[in-house]
């Protein structure tokens, strides 16, 4: 067996931030602290910071008075900002600065008067956040079809913006519709779909078609691996999005000569390497390769309360 690992695959900039923010505020302010919302899509990730003292709440009032607050790498609402603010508690950002490019943009729109359409998956926690940043609501839109649907006060006064982790290709349709529909419509291209998503994008195009069978390391709720995993159906490679190697079927292996494995944005290589083990393990003659692609050097600066100690 050839196994080849995708090139880039794994932790984004904004992941890494976001872990490290969570590390540095159990360092420099003590735990407990808590953060709304799984920092970001990973359980490993998720129970690690937990150990390490990090609580993880669903709500802002589920966080004692006084308590360090954490915002996830998703973005929240203005409605959760305003309500954690409301109750004085010492909060951190770690929402994705590329999230944030993104409430700015819809934001933006809605105060040149345009009425804002997101492009995006309902009930994803970036959704919810970005939704919850224009006054006046968004329209929500996640395929071509939808765009038929729409219906808007004044097609001469639209803007979009989409969410971060969608397909390239998906993505792309229903922009052409829209702008066949709406052609005033206004809108950063594809310029929202975050370097990270694109890059791993990327390399799956070329990996799935190397391969029998690909193996995309994530979480199923998980938006960008979930994208590498359709990229790989699409492509007609037999594709499995899979939380750690446990979730690995051995009759998946059988006959398999080419093994491509990618990891999504949130998902740590660890368990890219425990993947690789377990495929190892069943056929102790595989081999293991790179394949060669971008080497990502993006790095967002962390936020002040976790550079000098001001909480
Ligand atoms: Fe930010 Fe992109 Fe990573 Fe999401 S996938 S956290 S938008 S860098």
């Amino acid at each position: 067996m050839q196994i080849i690992l995708a090139q880039p695959r794994g932790f984004c900039a904004g992941v890494d931030r976001a872990i490290e923010i969570v590390e540095r505020a159990l360092d420099m302010y003590g735990s407990p602290v808590y953060v709304r919302h799984e920092i970001v899509h990973n359980r490993y990730v998720v129970d690690d910071l937990r150990q390490k003292g990090a609580i993880f709440v669903k709500e802002i009032d589920e966080i004692p008075a006084g308590s360090i607050t954490i915002f996830s790498a998703h973005g929240v609402s203005q409605e959760v900002e305003d309500s954690a603010k409301l109750r004085d508690l010492p909060l951190i950002d770690a929402t994705c600065p590329l999230v944030t490019r993104v409430h700015n943009e819809a934001r933006r729109g809605e105060r040149d008067g345009n009425q804002v359409i997101l492009i995006g998956h309902e009930g994803h926690p970036e959704v919810i956040g970005t939704s919850g940043r224009v006054e006046q609501g968004v329209l929500l839109i996640t395929t071509p079809e939808d765009v038929e649907q729409l219906e808007v006060d004044d097609p001469e006064k639209l803007t979009y913006v989409t969410q971060t982790t969608l397909s390239v290709n998906d993505t792309r349709d229903v922009l052409k519709a829209l702008s066949a529909r709406f052609p005033s419509i206004k809108g950063p291209d594809l310029s929202d779909i975050c370097y990270a998503t694109q890059n791993r994008q990327d390399a799956i195009a070329q990996l799935a078609g190397m391969v029998d069978l690909l193996l995309v390391v994530g979480a199923q709720n998980s938006s960008n691996s979930s994208r590498l995993r359709d990229f790989g159906d699409k492509i007609g490679t037999v594709s499995y999005l899979i939380g750690s190697a446990d979730a690995i079927e051995d009759e998946w292996l059988i006959g398999v000569e080419k093994v491509g494995i990618t990891a999504g944005a949130s998902a740590p290589e660890v368990l890219v390497e425990e993947v690789v083990e377990y495929l190892k393990d069943f056929d102790k003659t595989a081999v293991v390769e790179v394949m060669s692609g971008i080497e990502e050097k993006v790095k967002f600066k962390l936020p002040s309360e976790v550079l000098t100690k001001v909480l």
